[in-house]
């Protein structure tokens, strides 16, 4: 028997997605994303990037209070450290992704820890197979895969990371590698701005390395970096190379002048790299409408109606401007209604 409705991605959008189908009794099945080294390097693994941060001082419903009890209440055996990491009012971004999954589950979702790699939209039901060789047939789909970061493509970048290179300062910027030592942020905009702030907390400097001589960030973003003294922004510049060995990992970085040939190697003991997002969806191309950038495009206005009939897309995978949490679970939301509605009107 076809599902009624699969979800790819278990963000905040697919958990809010399975949470409505499942309270419209669809029965929702949830492919969250596989346990592996390369979703890990490449930030992809379950429960997407919000389990990537710490404190989530935005999500409306987490205003104060010691959420330990609930945790542990919510939280299997298993899990139970999450509870007693809480210790701060509010809510941290694993907490959250846990308690969001959990609701799903409570309201009978089924999950699957695995990556979606193709699907055939061409004939319905629709057909998926999953990595580990699962073949699904579903009325209707909803793509909530997300996004993760870039990084810059350089041969030395890649052989570093896990040693010394990251895109996530929240993630790796505690560890003992970084603290006293200079780091360097690449980029320009909000998130630049965010690592470089939250690693000034561990590193002796962070040098923000930025091609212009104009921030891309925000007003106050832009004014952060500009008050704290331990981020020197570095004008004009690229990275050449990312510098080090492999007993001590990154040790530097070469860069090159925007304005002339110039060229400087600065030293560093961490190199993060924050230059924008790239939605999950090679899976799907040639298979449903993407803009530009690679974002699915949503063909109505205001629905979460993809360029194929029955599939819907929610989150930052169809979304590279408010990039929020809370709009995520906004469409997510949205997306279980388009689905639910468009099932009723095939008579599923
Ligand atoms: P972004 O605004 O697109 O900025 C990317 C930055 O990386 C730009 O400064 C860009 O330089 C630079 N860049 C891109 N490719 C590069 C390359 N190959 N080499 C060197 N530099 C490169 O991305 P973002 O900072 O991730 O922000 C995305 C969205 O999330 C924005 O809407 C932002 O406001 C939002 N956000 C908000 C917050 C917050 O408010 N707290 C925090 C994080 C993100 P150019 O400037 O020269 O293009």
């Amino acid at each position: 028997m076809p599902e009624n409705v699969l979800i790819i991605g278990s963000g905040p959008a697919g958990w809010t997605a399975a949470i409505y189908t499942a309270r419209a009794a669809l029965k929702p099945l949830v492919y969250e994303g596989a346990a592996t080294e390369e979703n890990r390097l490449q930030g992809t693994l379950p429960l997407g990037q919000l389990a990537l941060t710490t404190e989530v001082e935005n999500y409306p419903g987490f205003p104060a209070g010691d959420l330990g009890g609930y945790l542990r209440d919510a939280l299997g055996e298993d899990k139970s450290y999450l509870a007693d990491m809480h210790q701060k009012e509010g809510v941290s971004g694993p907490e959250l992704m846990e308690l969001m999954r959990k609701q799903a589950v409570n309201f009978g979702t089924r999950v699957v820890t695995d990556d979606i790699v193709d699907v055939d939209f061409s004939g319905r039901p629709f057909k998926a197979k999953s990595l580990g060789g699962d073949e699904i047939e579903a009325h209707s789909v909803i793509i909530a895969t997300g996004a993760r970061a870039n990084y810059i493509g350089l041969e030395s970048e890649e052989r570093f990371k896990n040693n010394g290179v990251s895109a996530c300062a929240v993630c790796d910027g505690a560890l003992p590698r970084f603290r006293n030592k200079p780091v360097i942020v690449v980029g320009g905009g909000d998130s630049a701005v965010e690592e470089a702030d939250y690693l000034s907390k561990f590193a002796s400097v962070v040098y923000l390395v930025h091609r212009r001589d104009q921030l891309r960030a925000s007003k106050i973003m832009a004014q952060r970096a500009e008050n704290n003294e331990k981020i020197e922004i570095l004008w004009n510049s690229v990275v050449e190379e990312v510098l080090g060995d492999d007993t001590q990992g990154v040790t530097g970085a070469r860069l090159k002048s925007t304005v002339d040939d110039s060229t400087r190697d600065v030293d560093c003991g961490g190199f993060f790299v924050a230059i924008g997002h790239t939605p999950n969806t090679l899976f799907l191309e040639g298979k449903l409408e993407m803009n530009k950038k690679k974002y699915l495009t949503w063909t109505v206005p205001f629905r979460t109606s993809t360029s194929v009939e029955g599939v819907f897309a929610a989150g930052d995978v169809s979304d590279d401007y408010y990039r929020q949490a809370v709009t995520a679970a906004g469409t997510g939301c949205m997306a279980a209604l388009d689905a639910e509605r468009w099932l009723a009107a095939q008579g599923h």
